[in-house]
Protein backbone atom coordinates (compact mmCIF):
# COMPACT_ATOMS: atom_id res chain seq x y z
CA UNK A 1 0.00 0.00 0.00
CA UNK A 2 2.01 3.49 -1.49
CA UNK A 3 0.42 6.67 -1.54
CA UNK A 4 1.86 8.94 -4.49
CA UNK A 5 1.66 11.86 -6.01
CA UNK A 6 0.96 13.43 -9.64
CA UNK A 7 -0.06 16.82 -11.32
CA UNK A 8 -2.35 14.95 -12.99
CA UNK A 9 -4.09 11.30 -12.77
CA UNK A 10 -6.17 9.98 -15.51
CA UNK A 11 -7.97 6.96 -15.12
CA UNK A 12 -8.27 4.53 -18.59
CA UNK A 13 -5.83 4.15 -21.13
CA UNK A 14 -7.83 4.36 -24.54
CA UNK A 15 -7.19 6.80 -27.18
CA UNK A 16 -9.27 9.95 -25.40
CA UNK A 17 -6.96 8.61 -21.87
CA UNK A 18 -3.64 8.02 -23.64
CA UNK A 19 -3.74 11.66 -26.03
CA UNK A 20 -4.22 13.69 -22.70
CA UNK A 21 -1.61 11.58 -20.80
CA UNK A 22 0.90 12.50 -23.57
CA UNK A 23 0.35 16.09 -24.03
CA UNK A 24 -0.12 16.55 -20.25
CA UNK A 25 3.50 14.94 -20.01
CA UNK A 26 5.22 16.67 -23.08
CA UNK A 27 4.16 20.10 -21.48
CA UNK A 28 6.04 18.90 -18.20
CA UNK A 29 3.25 17.37 -15.95
CA UNK A 30 4.01 14.74 -14.00
CA UNK A 31 0.98 12.64 -15.19
CA UNK A 32 0.40 8.61 -13.91
CA UNK A 33 -2.09 6.81 -16.26
CA UNK A 34 -4.00 4.04 -14.85
CA UNK A 35 -5.11 1.22 -17.05
CA UNK A 36 -7.18 -2.49 -16.24
CA UNK A 37 -7.02 -3.74 -19.69
CA UNK A 38 -5.04 -2.53 -22.81
CA UNK A 39 -3.04 0.25 -23.67
CA UNK A 40 -5.25 1.85 -26.86
CA UNK A 41 -8.42 1.18 -25.25
CA UNK A 42 -11.17 -0.59 -27.41
CA UNK A 43 -10.41 1.39 -30.35
CA UNK A 44 -7.43 0.05 -30.73
CA UNK A 45 -8.06 -3.56 -30.51
CA UNK A 46 -12.04 -4.23 -30.50
CA UNK A 47 -13.33 -1.67 -32.31
CA UNK A 48 -12.43 0.79 -34.87
CA UNK A 49 -9.49 -0.85 -35.94
CA UNK A 50 -9.82 -4.47 -36.35
CA UNK A 51 -13.77 -3.62 -37.17
CA UNK A 52 -11.71 -1.62 -40.44
CA UNK A 53 -9.18 -4.68 -41.23
CA UNK A 54 -11.97 -7.23 -41.45
CA UNK A 55 -14.11 -4.92 -43.78
CA UNK A 56 -11.68 -3.44 -46.35
CA UNK A 57 -10.77 -6.37 -48.34
CA UNK A 58 -14.47 -7.07 -49.04
CA UNK A 59 -14.89 -3.31 -49.96
CA UNK A 60 -12.04 -3.62 -51.94
CA UNK A 61 -12.78 -6.96 -54.13
CA UNK A 62 -16.30 -5.08 -54.93
CA UNK A 63 -14.95 -2.19 -56.04
CA UNK A 64 -12.39 -4.30 -58.29
CA UNK A 65 -15.29 -6.44 -59.28
CA UNK A 66 -16.66 -3.33 -60.29
CA UNK A 67 -14.03 -2.05 -63.04
CA UNK A 68 -13.95 -3.77 -66.39
CA UNK A 69 -10.12 -5.09 -67.72
CA UNK A 70 -9.20 -5.61 -63.17
CA UNK A 71 -12.40 -7.43 -62.21
CA UNK A 72 -10.87 -10.28 -64.86
CA UNK A 73 -7.84 -10.22 -63.38
CA UNK A 74 -9.73 -10.92 -60.02
CA UNK A 75 -11.02 -14.08 -59.22
CA UNK A 76 -12.54 -16.23 -56.36
CA UNK A 77 -13.37 -15.10 -53.31
CA UNK A 78 -12.15 -13.65 -49.89
CA UNK A 79 -9.03 -15.35 -48.27
CA UNK A 80 -11.18 -15.31 -44.46
CA UNK A 81 -8.28 -16.79 -42.84
CA UNK A 82 -5.56 -14.55 -44.52
CA UNK A 83 -8.02 -11.53 -43.43
CA UNK A 84 -8.41 -12.40 -39.90
CA UNK A 85 -4.59 -12.81 -40.02
CA UNK A 86 -3.88 -9.30 -41.10
CA UNK A 87 -6.45 -8.46 -38.95
CA UNK A 88 -4.56 -10.29 -36.08
CA UNK A 89 -1.29 -7.80 -37.12
CA UNK A 90 -3.48 -4.79 -37.09
CA UNK A 91 -4.43 -5.43 -33.18
CA UNK A 92 -0.53 -6.77 -32.27
CA UNK A 93 -2.25 -10.24 -31.54
CA UNK A 94 -3.93 -8.30 -28.70
CA UNK A 95 -0.38 -7.17 -27.39
CA UNK A 96 -0.32 -3.52 -26.13
CA UNK A 97 3.42 -3.32 -25.84
CA UNK A 98 3.97 -0.97 -28.60
CA UNK A 99 1.54 1.23 -27.01
CA UNK A 100 4.21 1.96 -23.78
CA UNK A 101 6.97 3.98 -25.53
CA UNK A 102 4.51 6.55 -26.84
CA UNK A 103 3.88 7.80 -23.47
CA UNK A 104 7.31 6.31 -21.53
CA UNK A 105 8.68 8.98 -23.79
CA UNK A 106 6.52 11.77 -22.25
CA UNK A 107 7.41 10.75 -18.74
CA UNK A 108 3.88 9.26 -18.66
CA UNK A 109 4.03 6.76 -15.27
CA UNK A 110 1.75 3.68 -16.17
CA UNK A 111 0.10 1.98 -13.60
CA UNK A 112 -1.86 -1.39 -14.43
CA UNK A 113 -4.64 -1.75 -12.34
CA UNK A 114 -8.17 -1.15 -12.08
CA UNK A 115 -9.33 2.64 -10.19
CA UNK A 116 -11.72 4.03 -8.72
CA UNK A 117 -12.41 7.62 -7.18
CA UNK A 118 -11.42 7.76 -3.59
CA UNK A 119 -12.84 10.89 -2.68
CA UNK A 120 -11.40 14.58 -4.06
CA UNK A 121 -8.14 14.04 -6.07
CA UNK A 122 -7.49 10.97 -4.79
CA UNK A 123 -7.61 7.70 -7.04
CA UNK A 124 -7.38 4.32 -5.57
CA UNK A 125 -5.39 2.12 -8.15
CA UNK A 126 -5.19 -1.74 -7.08
CA UNK A 127 -3.42 -1.25 -3.51
CA UNK A 128 -1.94 2.23 -4.64
CA UNK A 129 -3.59 5.50 -4.16
CA UNK A 130 -2.72 8.30 -6.44
CA UNK A 131 -3.13 12.03 -5.45
CA UNK A 132 -3.78 14.47 -7.91
CA UNK A 133 -2.31 17.86 -7.25
CA UNK A 134 -3.99 19.26 -10.05
CA UNK A 135 -6.84 16.95 -11.53
CA UNK A 136 -8.05 13.64 -11.83
CA UNK A 137 -9.21 12.94 -15.86
CA UNK A 138 -11.59 10.28 -16.61
CA UNK A 139 -11.42 8.41 -19.59
CA UNK A 140 -12.69 5.10 -18.80
CA UNK A 141 -15.05 4.90 -22.11
CA UNK A 142 -17.77 2.41 -22.36
CA UNK A 143 -18.90 -1.04 -22.95
CA UNK A 144 -21.74 -3.04 -25.17
CA UNK A 145 -25.03 -2.78 -23.62
CA UNK A 146 -27.22 -6.33 -23.01
CA UNK A 147 -30.81 -6.31 -23.24
CA UNK A 148 -32.90 -7.79 -20.94
CA UNK A 149 -34.09 -10.67 -23.49
CA UNK A 150 -35.23 -13.80 -21.54
CA UNK A 151 -32.34 -16.66 -22.42
CA UNK A 152 -29.74 -14.13 -23.95
CA UNK A 153 -27.14 -14.68 -21.20
CA UNK A 154 -27.35 -18.20 -21.37
CA UNK A 155 -26.52 -17.95 -25.10
CA UNK A 156 -23.53 -16.52 -23.82
CA UNK A 157 -23.89 -13.78 -27.29
CA UNK A 158 -20.93 -12.29 -29.02
CA UNK A 159 -20.38 -8.89 -28.33
CA UNK A 160 -17.59 -6.17 -30.68
CA UNK A 161 -14.91 -7.70 -28.55
CA UNK A 162 -15.56 -11.43 -29.84
CA UNK A 163 -16.70 -10.12 -33.43
CA UNK A 164 -13.73 -8.56 -34.02
CA UNK A 165 -11.16 -10.61 -32.48
CA UNK A 166 -12.86 -14.08 -33.69
CA UNK A 167 -10.94 -16.90 -35.75
CA UNK A 168 -13.30 -17.75 -38.12
CA UNK A 169 -16.27 -16.62 -39.15
CA UNK A 170 -19.38 -18.65 -38.07
CA UNK A 171 -21.52 -20.55 -40.54
CA UNK A 172 -24.42 -18.65 -39.67
CA UNK A 173 -24.42 -15.34 -38.03
CA UNK A 174 -27.55 -13.21 -36.33
CA UNK A 175 -26.58 -9.87 -35.21
CA UNK A 176 -29.27 -7.56 -33.04
CA UNK A 177 -28.52 -4.18 -34.04
CA UNK A 178 -28.50 -2.42 -37.15
CA UNK A 179 -26.61 0.56 -35.92
CA UNK A 180 -23.14 1.58 -37.02
CA UNK A 181 -21.52 -2.11 -34.93
CA UNK A 182 -24.38 -4.39 -36.45
CA UNK A 183 -24.12 -3.15 -40.00
CA UNK A 184 -20.64 -2.89 -40.17
CA UNK A 185 -20.18 -6.29 -38.74
CA UNK A 186 -22.95 -8.04 -41.01
CA UNK A 187 -20.81 -6.55 -44.02
CA UNK A 188 -17.38 -7.81 -42.72
CA UNK A 189 -19.08 -11.38 -42.06
CA UNK A 190 -21.19 -11.72 -45.41
CA UNK A 191 -17.77 -10.83 -46.91
CA UNK A 192 -16.33 -13.71 -45.02
CA UNK A 193 -18.81 -15.95 -46.16
CA UNK A 194 -21.09 -16.26 -43.19
CA UNK A 195 -24.82 -16.34 -43.90
CA UNK A 196 -25.87 -13.50 -41.75
CA UNK A 197 -29.11 -12.18 -40.52
CA UNK A 198 -29.30 -8.37 -39.19
CA UNK A 199 -32.71 -7.96 -36.67
CA UNK A 200 -33.22 -4.47 -36.83
CA UNK A 201 -35.97 -3.03 -33.87
CA UNK A 202 -36.51 0.49 -35.90
CA UNK A 203 -37.94 0.23 -39.45
CA UNK A 204 -34.79 1.67 -40.83
CA UNK A 205 -31.13 0.98 -40.30
CA UNK A 206 -28.56 3.44 -39.21
CA UNK A 207 -30.97 5.30 -37.45
CA UNK A 208 -29.45 8.64 -36.98
CA UNK A 209 -28.20 8.95 -40.93
CA UNK A 210 -30.05 10.41 -43.38
CA UNK A 211 -32.79 8.25 -44.81
CA UNK A 212 -31.08 7.81 -48.08
CA UNK A 213 -27.62 6.51 -46.64
CA UNK A 214 -30.02 3.78 -44.44
CA UNK A 215 -31.26 2.91 -47.81
CA UNK A 216 -27.80 2.55 -49.40
CA UNK A 217 -26.72 0.40 -46.56
CA UNK A 218 -29.01 -1.61 -46.85
CA UNK A 219 -29.57 -2.40 -50.55
CA UNK A 220 -26.14 -3.01 -50.38
CA UNK A 221 -26.23 -5.43 -47.50
CA UNK A 222 -29.30 -7.10 -49.01
CA UNK A 223 -27.24 -7.70 -52.70
CA UNK A 224 -24.08 -9.11 -50.77
CA UNK A 225 -27.34 -11.90 -49.21
CA UNK A 226 -27.79 -10.31 -45.56
CA UNK A 227 -30.87 -11.23 -44.64
CA UNK A 228 -32.34 -7.46 -43.32
CA UNK A 229 -35.04 -7.69 -40.69
CA UNK A 230 -36.52 -4.52 -39.97
CA UNK A 231 -39.03 -3.10 -37.44
CA UNK A 232 -38.97 -6.36 -35.62
CA UNK A 233 -37.51 -7.36 -31.78
CA UNK A 234 -36.15 -10.23 -30.17
CA UNK A 235 -38.39 -11.70 -27.63
CA UNK A 236 -36.59 -15.00 -26.33
CA UNK A 237 -33.24 -16.55 -27.31
CA UNK A 238 -32.35 -20.15 -26.70
CA UNK A 239 -29.41 -21.70 -26.99
CA UNK A 240 -29.15 -25.66 -27.70
CA UNK A 241 -26.55 -28.30 -29.23
CA UNK A 242 -24.12 -25.22 -30.45
CA UNK A 243 -27.59 -23.48 -31.93
CA UNK A 244 -29.13 -20.24 -31.40
CA UNK A 245 -32.57 -19.87 -31.58
CA UNK A 246 -34.04 -16.00 -31.74
CA UNK A 247 -38.03 -15.60 -31.19
CA UNK A 248 -38.94 -12.63 -32.86
CA UNK A 249 -42.21 -10.77 -32.37
CA UNK A 250 -42.87 -10.69 -36.17
CA UNK A 251 -43.01 -14.75 -35.77
CA UNK A 252 -39.34 -15.74 -36.31
CA UNK A 253 -37.37 -17.73 -35.45
CA UNK A 254 -34.02 -17.06 -36.27
CA UNK A 255 -31.56 -19.73 -36.14
CA UNK A 256 -27.76 -19.31 -35.95
CA UNK A 257 -24.21 -20.69 -34.84
CA UNK A 258 -23.33 -17.52 -33.50
CA UNK A 259 -25.55 -14.34 -32.21
CA UNK A 260 -23.81 -10.83 -31.45
CA UNK A 261 -25.18 -8.89 -29.63
CA UNK A 262 -25.07 -4.83 -30.91
CA UNK A 263 -27.55 -2.42 -29.85
CA UNK A 264 -25.55 0.52 -27.91
CA UNK A 265 -23.20 1.25 -25.28
CA UNK A 266 -23.30 1.59 -21.83
CA UNK A 267 -20.57 4.33 -20.28
CA UNK A 268 -18.22 2.63 -17.96
CA UNK A 269 -19.56 4.94 -14.62
CA UNK A 270 -21.14 2.60 -12.68
CA UNK A 271 -18.11 1.12 -10.48
CA UNK A 272 -15.67 4.04 -10.88
CA UNK A 273 -16.31 5.66 -7.50
CA UNK A 274 -18.41 8.54 -8.65
CA UNK A 275 -20.43 8.63 -5.59
CA UNK A 276 -17.24 9.07 -3.69
CA UNK A 277 -17.04 12.44 -4.64
CA UNK A 278 -21.13 13.51 -5.08
CA UNK A 279 -21.44 12.06 -8.87
CA UNK A 280 -24.40 9.56 -9.52
CA UNK A 281 -22.96 6.21 -11.00
CA UNK A 282 -24.11 4.81 -14.43
CA UNK A 283 -25.10 8.36 -15.46
CA UNK A 284 -23.01 10.04 -18.19
CA UNK A 285 -19.78 12.11 -16.40
CA UNK A 286 -21.88 15.89 -17.32
CA UNK A 287 -19.22 18.16 -18.22
CA UNK A 288 -18.78 21.96 -19.76
CA UNK A 289 -17.27 22.65 -22.72
CA UNK A 290 -13.89 22.66 -20.82
CA UNK A 291 -14.57 18.93 -20.45
CA UNK A 292 -14.99 19.87 -16.64
CA UNK A 293 -17.07 18.19 -14.13
CA UNK A 294 -15.91 20.06 -11.48
CA UNK A 295 -12.88 22.55 -10.73
CA UNK A 296 -10.38 19.25 -10.56
CA UNK A 297 -12.07 16.31 -12.16
CA UNK A 298 -12.56 16.41 -15.59
CA UNK A 299 -14.60 13.80 -18.28
CA UNK A 300 -13.46 12.83 -21.61
CA UNK A 301 -13.77 10.16 -24.56
CA UNK A 302 -16.75 8.25 -24.72
CA UNK A 303 -17.87 8.55 -20.92
CA UNK A 304 -19.19 11.70 -20.79
CA UNK A 305 -21.45 10.73 -23.70
CA UNK A 306 -21.25 13.95 -25.62
CA UNK A 307 -20.36 12.21 -28.95
CA UNK A 308 -19.40 8.42 -28.90
CA UNK A 309 -16.07 8.47 -31.53
CA UNK A 310 -12.49 8.12 -31.06
CA UNK A 311 -11.41 11.32 -32.94
CA UNK A 312 -14.11 13.46 -30.66
CA UNK A 313 -12.83 12.01 -27.53
CA UNK A 314 -8.84 12.42 -28.48
CA UNK A 315 -10.26 16.26 -29.83
CA UNK A 316 -11.70 16.29 -26.00
CA UNK A 317 -8.43 15.22 -24.74
CA UNK A 318 -6.23 18.08 -25.93
CA UNK A 319 -9.13 20.61 -24.64
CA UNK A 320 -8.90 19.17 -21.20
CA UNK A 321 -5.12 19.12 -21.27
CA UNK A 322 -5.06 22.53 -22.66
CA UNK A 323 -7.41 23.34 -19.60
CA UNK A 324 -5.20 21.62 -16.76
CA UNK A 325 -2.55 23.85 -18.85
CA UNK A 326 -3.84 27.13 -17.71
CA UNK A 327 -4.88 28.20 -21.89
CA UNK A 328 -7.91 29.36 -22.10
CA UNK A 329 -10.76 27.75 -22.15
CA UNK A 330 -12.92 29.67 -24.41
CA UNK A 331 -11.43 28.79 -27.70
CA UNK A 332 -12.82 25.54 -27.31
CA UNK A 333 -16.53 26.08 -27.57
CA UNK A 334 -16.67 25.52 -31.33
CA UNK A 335 -17.02 21.83 -31.58
CA UNK A 336 -16.62 20.77 -27.99
CA UNK A 337 -20.61 19.28 -27.59
CA UNK A 338 -20.16 17.28 -30.48
CA UNK A 339 -22.91 18.43 -32.67
CA UNK A 340 -20.52 19.10 -35.61
CA UNK A 341 -18.99 15.49 -35.15
CA UNK A 342 -17.72 14.02 -38.51
CA UNK A 343 -18.50 10.18 -38.65
CA UNK A 344 -18.10 7.43 -41.24
CA UNK A 345 -19.80 4.17 -41.59
CA UNK A 346 -17.16 2.34 -43.39
CA UNK A 347 -19.64 -0.24 -45.21
CA UNK A 348 -19.61 -0.50 -48.61
CA UNK A 349 -20.82 2.57 -49.52
CA UNK A 350 -19.44 4.22 -47.26
CA UNK A 351 -21.60 6.87 -45.17
CA UNK A 352 -19.89 9.84 -44.76
CA UNK A 353 -21.38 12.75 -42.65
CA UNK A 354 -20.85 15.97 -40.58
CA UNK A 355 -22.80 18.15 -38.40
CA UNK A 356 -26.64 18.05 -38.94
CA UNK A 357 -28.97 15.89 -41.28
CA UNK A 358 -31.92 17.46 -42.35
CA UNK A 359 -34.50 16.48 -40.27
CA UNK A 360 -31.77 16.78 -37.31
CA UNK A 361 -31.66 20.74 -38.14
CA UNK A 362 -35.41 20.97 -38.29
CA UNK A 363 -35.88 19.77 -35.19
CA UNK A 364 -33.10 21.92 -33.70
CA UNK A 365 -35.54 24.85 -35.29
CA UNK A 366 -32.81 25.88 -37.92
CA UNK A 367 -34.37 27.42 -41.34
CA UNK A 368 -32.65 24.70 -43.49
CA UNK A 369 -32.85 22.88 -47.13
CA UNK A 370 -31.33 20.21 -48.53
CA UNK A 371 -29.29 20.14 -51.87
CA UNK A 372 -28.79 16.11 -53.59
CA UNK A 373 -26.52 15.32 -55.91
CA UNK A 374 -24.84 11.96 -57.15
CA UNK A 375 -21.90 10.84 -55.80
CA UNK A 376 -20.87 9.28 -58.74
CA UNK A 377 -22.27 12.23 -61.12
CA UNK A 378 -18.61 13.76 -62.26
CA UNK A 379 -15.77 12.93 -64.30
CA UNK A 380 -13.64 11.32 -61.61
CA UNK A 381 -15.54 8.72 -60.74
CA UNK A 382 -15.41 7.10 -64.21
CA UNK A 383 -12.17 5.82 -62.80
CA UNK A 384 -14.41 4.24 -59.64
CA UNK A 385 -16.59 1.69 -60.14
CA UNK A 386 -19.20 3.99 -61.11
CA UNK A 387 -22.08 2.51 -62.88
CA UNK A 388 -22.70 -0.38 -60.67
CA UNK A 389 -22.29 1.87 -57.76
CA UNK A 390 -25.02 4.10 -56.02
CA UNK A 391 -24.20 7.01 -53.66
CA UNK A 392 -25.84 10.20 -52.73
CA UNK A 393 -23.95 13.54 -51.54
CA UNK A 394 -26.47 16.12 -49.65
CA UNK A 395 -25.71 19.58 -47.90
CA UNK A 396 -27.93 20.84 -45.56
CA UNK A 397 -27.65 24.84 -45.43
CA UNK A 398 -28.91 26.91 -42.81
CA UNK A 399 -30.54 29.61 -44.77
CA UNK A 400 -30.69 32.54 -42.30
CA UNK A 401 -26.90 32.44 -42.06
CA UNK A 402 -25.79 31.35 -45.19
CA UNK A 403 -23.40 28.79 -43.92
CA UNK A 404 -23.45 24.60 -44.94
CA UNK A 405 -24.97 22.97 -41.01
CA UNK A 406 -24.77 19.24 -42.25
CA UNK A 407 -23.35 16.87 -45.33
CA UNK A 408 -23.64 13.35 -45.90
CA UNK A 409 -22.01 11.18 -48.66
CA UNK A 410 -22.49 8.34 -49.93
CA UNK A 411 -20.71 5.71 -51.93
CA UNK A 412 -18.03 3.88 -52.71
CA UNK A 413 -14.36 5.25 -50.34
CA UNK A 414 -16.01 8.76 -49.70
CA UNK A 415 -14.32 8.94 -46.49
CA UNK A 416 -11.65 10.84 -47.45
CA UNK A 417 -14.34 13.70 -49.35
CA UNK A 418 -15.35 14.53 -45.34
CA UNK A 419 -12.43 16.42 -44.13
CA UNK A 420 -13.26 18.62 -47.20
CA UNK A 421 -17.13 19.29 -45.58
CA UNK A 422 -16.00 19.12 -42.16
CA UNK A 423 -13.98 22.08 -42.69
CA UNK A 424 -17.08 24.22 -44.48
CA UNK A 425 -19.20 22.96 -41.46
CA UNK A 426 -16.71 23.50 -38.42
CA UNK A 427 -15.61 27.09 -40.64
CA UNK A 428 -18.86 28.38 -41.14
CA UNK A 429 -17.38 29.07 -44.83
CA UNK A 430 -19.94 31.76 -46.72
CA UNK A 431 -21.67 29.66 -49.35
CA UNK A 432 -20.21 32.16 -51.79
CA UNK A 433 -16.87 31.69 -50.97
CA UNK A 434 -16.94 28.36 -51.91
CA UNK A 435 -16.87 28.46 -55.40
CA UNK A 436 -13.26 29.84 -55.27
CA UNK A 437 -12.72 26.50 -53.55
CA UNK A 438 -11.89 24.73 -57.11
CA UNK A 439 -11.79 21.12 -56.96
CA UNK A 440 -9.05 19.37 -58.93
CA UNK A 441 -10.01 17.76 -62.49
CA UNK A 442 -10.63 14.86 -62.66
CA UNK A 443 -11.19 14.38 -59.02
CA UNK A 444 -14.21 13.17 -57.63
CA UNK A 445 -14.38 16.10 -55.23
CA UNK A 446 -16.42 17.81 -58.28
CA UNK A 447 -19.03 16.74 -56.96
CA UNK A 448 -18.45 20.57 -54.70
CA UNK A 449 -19.56 22.03 -57.91
CA UNK A 450 -22.62 20.38 -58.58
CA UNK A 451 -23.73 20.75 -55.15
CA UNK A 452 -23.30 24.45 -55.25
CA UNK A 453 -25.22 24.77 -58.97
CA UNK A 454 -27.68 22.58 -57.20
CA UNK A 455 -28.11 25.40 -54.54
CA UNK A 456 -28.40 28.16 -56.81
CA UNK A 457 -25.42 30.02 -55.70
CA UNK A 458 -23.99 32.10 -58.39
CA UNK A 459 -20.35 31.65 -60.08
CA UNK A 460 -17.18 32.83 -58.37
CA UNK A 461 -18.18 36.46 -60.07
CA UNK A 462 -21.74 36.37 -59.34
CA UNK A 463 -22.60 34.96 -62.91
CA UNK A 464 -26.08 32.57 -62.97
CA UNK A 465 -25.36 29.35 -60.90
CA UNK A 466 -24.92 26.82 -64.60
CA UNK A 467 -22.76 27.85 -66.77
C1 LIG B 1 -17.05 -2.21 -33.17
C2 LIG B 1 -16.77 -0.74 -32.99
C3 LIG B 1 -16.20 -0.02 -34.02
C4 LIG B 1 -15.91 1.32 -33.86
N1 LIG B 1 -15.36 1.99 -34.91
C5 LIG B 1 -15.06 3.29 -34.77
C6 LIG B 1 -14.45 4.00 -35.84
O1 LIG B 1 -14.19 3.45 -36.92
N2 LIG B 1 -14.14 5.30 -35.65
C7 LIG B 1 -14.42 5.95 -34.47
O2 LIG B 1 -14.13 7.12 -34.35
N3 LIG B 1 -14.99 5.29 -33.43
C8 LIG B 1 -15.32 3.99 -33.56
N4 LIG B 1 -15.87 3.31 -32.50
C9 LIG B 1 -16.03 4.03 -31.21
C10 LIG B 1 -14.69 4.07 -30.47
O3 LIG B 1 -14.21 2.76 -30.29
C11 LIG B 1 -14.84 4.75 -29.11
O4 LIG B 1 -15.49 6.00 -29.30
C12 LIG B 1 -13.48 4.98 -28.47
O5 LIG B 1 -12.82 3.77 -28.24
C13 LIG B 1 -13.66 5.73 -27.14
O6 LIG B 1 -12.40 5.99 -26.59
P1 LIG B 1 -12.25 6.20 -25.02
O7 LIG B 1 -10.80 6.53 -24.81
O8 LIG B 1 -13.27 7.14 -24.55
O9 LIG B 1 -12.63 4.81 -24.38
P2 LIG B 1 -12.13 3.31 -24.61
O10 LIG B 1 -11.50 3.12 -25.93
O11 LIG B 1 -13.31 2.47 -24.25
O12 LIG B 1 -11.00 3.14 -23.52
C14 LIG B 1 -11.28 3.17 -22.15
C15 LIG B 1 -10.14 2.50 -21.40
O13 LIG B 1 -10.36 2.66 -20.02
C16 LIG B 1 -10.04 1.43 -19.36
N5 LIG B 1 -10.77 1.38 -18.12
C17 LIG B 1 -12.11 1.33 -17.95
N6 LIG B 1 -12.42 1.37 -16.64
C18 LIG B 1 -11.26 1.43 -15.97
C19 LIG B 1 -10.91 1.49 -14.60
N7 LIG B 1 -11.86 1.53 -13.65
N8 LIG B 1 -9.62 1.55 -14.26
C20 LIG B 1 -8.64 1.55 -15.21
N9 LIG B 1 -8.91 1.50 -16.53
C21 LIG B 1 -10.20 1.45 -16.89
C22 LIG B 1 -10.48 0.36 -20.36
O14 LIG B 1 -9.82 -0.86 -20.11
C23 LIG B 1 -10.08 1.00 -21.68
O15 LIG B 1 -8.76 0.66 -22.05
C24 LIG B 1 -16.20 1.97 -32.63
C25 LIG B 1 -16.78 1.26 -31.58
C26 LIG B 1 -17.08 -0.08 -31.75
C27 LIG B 1 -17.69 -0.83 -30.61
Amino acid sequence: MSEREFDVVVIGAGPAGEVCAGRLGEAGQEVAIVESHLIGGECSFYACMPSKAMLRPGELLAEVRRIPGVREAVTGDLAAGAVLKRRDEIIHDLDDSGMVPWLEQRDVAIVRAPARLDGERRVRAGDDTLVARKAVVVATGSSPLIPPVDGLPEAEPWTNRDATTSKEAPGRLAILGGGVVGVEMAQAYASLGSDVTLIERADRLIAREEPFAADDVEQSLRDEGVDVRLGVSATAVRAERGEVTLELDDGGPVRADQLLVAIGRRLNTDDIGLDTVGLEPGKPIEVDDSMRANDWLYAIGDVNGRALLTHMGKYQARIAADVILGYPSGCVASNADGSRSPRVIFTDPHVAAVGYTLDAARQDGLNVRAVDVATQGNAGASFYGRDDSRGTARLVVDDDRGVIVGATFTGPEVAEFLQAATIAVVGEVPLDRLFHAVPAFPTRSEVWLYLLEALGIAGPCGGPPRA
